[in-house]
């Protein structure tokens, strides 16, 4: 696997820089991501399987990363809060987690209370992959990797992506998506409660195409960001649904869009 894709894919999809570099360890390959914003080098994450049973995960600070562990110590309960709960969610889908804070194993609550001085985060997973069909080497890291990544950027300010009204041209309804549904920090945590079928019709797109349909859902915002002031926190749990292109385009067919429950009812309607 050539480090530059997974370079590539982390850049388009938090649209921030990503040092990626690959080396070999104790005969695994293993690869490091770094995000940085605004210059900063925040944290790295080594991606590599061992033994071809598990993937593991290992998540540190980078070296000069004080202003990162300042602003982690820092975060607003909220972030702390999507911080435990993607933990947790990671937990149920069978990932053993092992995080140290200034050197020790720390629970939820001194998640919230303590300085963050140092940390240091495993993730392991067994067995790499659900199904019995071999792996895709980049399909796993680069899954893997984003989770990590997206486990702590939503501890973190991270500067607002740019509008990215370009790629969505042609389909009407997006145009009233706001840049929340766009955040892939907020829709990696609520994915990750939520999972990846529609919350509406229950479409699984994975189940109708195969491997192209993984991990293919829209997110949409059930209240729309012109009705919250602009210094709401989003709850991804709750603020956010994954749904279907299909019944994505419905939702918005009125503004402010249709609600869930709604949308739910004039399906069991027709
Ligand atoms: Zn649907
Ligand atoms: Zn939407």
């Amino acid at each position: 696997m050539v480090s530059a894709d997974l370079q590539k894919y982390l850049q388009e999809y938090f649209s921030l820089p990503f040092d990626v570099r690959k080396e070999l360890h104790e005969g695994n390959e293993c690869y490091f991501s770094s995000p940085s914003n605004e210059g900063n080098m925040l944290f790295e994450v080594k991606a590599y399987i061992q033994n071809e049973i598990r993937i593991v995960l290992e998540i540190k600070p980078q070296i000069h990363a004080r202003a990162m562990l300042e602003s982690i110590s820092r975060a607003d309960d909220g972030k702390k809060t999507n911080f435990i709960n993607f933990l947790n969610s990671l937990k149920s889908k069978r990932v053993s987690v092992h995080l140290q804070v200034n050197g020790r194993p720390i629970n939820d609550e001194e998640i919230r209370e303590c300085t963050w001085n140092n940390f240091y985060c495993r993730l392991t997973r067994v067995p790499i992959t659900d199904s019995n069909e071999p792996f895709d080497l980049f399909d796993v890291i680069s899954e893997w990797t984003k989770q990590a990544v997206c486990l702590f950027l939503c501890l973190l300010p991270v500067s607002d992506q740019e509008e990215k009204i370009g790629e969505l041209e042609g389909s009407q309804y997006l145009v009233v998506c706001n840049k929340y549904e766009r955040s892939p920090i907020n829709r990696e945590l609520c994915l990750a409660k939520k999972g990846y079928t529609c919350g509406i019709c229950g479409f699984d797109f994975e189940r109708t195409y195969g491997s192209i349909g993984r991990r293919f859902i829209h997110v949409h915002h059930i209240i729309p960001v012109s009705m919250i002031g602009p210094n709401y926190q989003i709850n991804p749990e709750k603020d956010l649904i994954p749904v279907c292109p299909n019944c994505h385009a419905m939702l918005h067919r009125k503004n402010p869009p249709y609600l869930p429950e709604e949308l739910k009812d004039i399906i069991g309607e027709s």
